[in-house]
């Protein structure tokens, strides 16, 4: 038996499969014992029933998945260099400009499970989403400076998720310098003009914008283009009108935004003319999208090209069917809004709901539509939010394009 460097924890019998297929988490039932040694927060050495050394990670008692996997290396220590080398590793992966926005640690997908680190021009956010990360944030977020020369790192822990960890959320300045309130990225369009963004680092959604659907607008963008000139668009769910800049780019002649946030539709407007184009009053409407939807229906409105990137509504397995119903209704809704040829890019980001699931909603969609559609392309989310192959779970973003008969 290997001498273990740390606390160890012993699991049951027959447990030991997805370990050794290096999945990263251990659920609390899969756990035969835990030295009382072991600190919540610290870490331990992970053994199969029959004493054989299978990994290391950190505990947390107090949450179902009792460790998270950071090597199946014995010798590997988890020291300095280890939390170093794996943010380095993270950020050498990644392309992103150094006056855009990216993701550049995407927790157990970059071998960090709890680690968010996002990117917007010279700041760094970070988001601890376990209670191994909140023990050394401070430790990570001065190493990210340093490997990213970020004038400062800004805290956005201020997610559900923790409370499945017992941590309260957290928000503040973790490294350097403050982040000024406002500030502006670039998200470059198709044919590569770039889009100047309006976010606040502190208040934004998620760590301050939607950065996983960045390679999806420039898609959509395209598809707005190939359309021709003058093309009449409907972003719903607009947030602070990232898809809208793109359509206006790609040549739309106008884009009517939805959102029933009208702090966020202010933003949008100030994102648009930011960029030089001139948006009436009518093309924001702060409003509930199913809702105005069928308002839209109602008056007969038609569009060439409709978004429907609507927030997370299945939060859980026990949401599934519900979520699936509202996201039947929006792309339903949406297909009757189309004039023929048409094209909507209706978006998931609900883990819980399978590519293959969304794929069958929309066509239940199409059907109660009486609309016949092509998918002219899937969608997924940015390739600065990896999937590991041995954790799956880290995909959740899933789009089809689809065009109306
Ligand atoms: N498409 C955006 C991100 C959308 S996030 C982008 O690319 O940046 C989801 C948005 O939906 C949020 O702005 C939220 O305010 C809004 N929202 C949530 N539920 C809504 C509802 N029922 N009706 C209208 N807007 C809603």
């Amino acid at each position: 038996m290997t001498s273990p460097l740390h606390p160890r924890a012993i699991l049951r019998p027959d447990r030991d499969k997805p370990v050794r297929q290096r999945h990263p988490w251990v659920f609390s039932g899969a756990l035969a014992r835990i030295d009382d040694a072991a600190e919540d927060g610290g870490l331990v050495d992970l053994f199969s029933a029959g004493g054989e050394f299978l990994a290391r990670g950190y505990l947390n008692r107090r949450s179902q998945i009792m460790i998270r996997l950071l090597t199946w290396d014995a010798a590997e220590a988890i020291d300095d260099a280890f939390w170093r080398g794996r943010i380095a590793r993270a950020c050498a992966g990644r392309v992103i400009p150094p006056d855009g926005a990216g993701r550049l640690v995407y927790s157990e997908s970059d071998g960090l499970p709890g680690l968010i680190l996002d990117r917007y021009g010279d700041w760094l956010v970070v988001q601890a989403l376990t209670l191994g990360i909140e023990t050394r944030k401070q430790q990570l977020a001065r190493v990210a400076r340093e490997l990213t020369g970020a004038r400062g790192v800004f805290e956005r822990s201020d997610v559900d998720v923790r409370e499945k960890e017992g941590l309260a959320p957290a928000t503040g300045l973790l490294a350097g310098e403050e982040p000024p309130a406002e500030l502006t990225f670039v998200e470059s369009a198709f044919d590569d003009r770039p889009l100047r963004q309006i976010v606040d680092l502190r208040r934004g959604h998620k760590t301050g914008a939607y950065l996983d659907q960045a390679i999806n607008r420039r898609r959509v963008g395209r598809w707005c283009a190939a359309l021709g000139p003058g093309a009449q668009c409907l972003n719903a769910f607009a947030y602070t009108g990232a898809f809208a800049l793109h359509l206006l780019a790609a040549g739309a002649a106008g884009v009517l935004n939805i959102d029933s946030s009208a702090e966020a539709l202010a933003t949008a407007r100030r994102n648009l003319e930011l960029n030089g184009f001139a948006p009436n009053d009518d093309d924001f409407h702060c409003a509930n999208v199913f809702e105005a939807l069928r308002g839209l229906r109602d008056r007969a409105r038609r569009f060439d090209l409709i978004v429907l990137d609507p927030p997370r509504l299945a939060q859980s397995a026990a949401h599934v069917d519900r979520a699936a119903r509202a996201y039947k209704d929006l792309s339903m809704l949406a297909l009757k809004l189309l004039r023929p040829g048409g094209l909507l890019a209706t978006f998931s980001c609900s883990g819980q709901i399978s590519a293959e699931l969304f794929q069958k909603i929309v066509f239940s969609a199409a059907l109660d539509a009486g609309r016949d559609a092509q998918i002219v392309e899937r969608f997924t989310q940015a390739p600065d939010h990896p999937v590991l192959l041995s954790f799956p779970e880290a995909s959740y973003l899933k789009g089809l394009l689809l065009r109306a008969g």
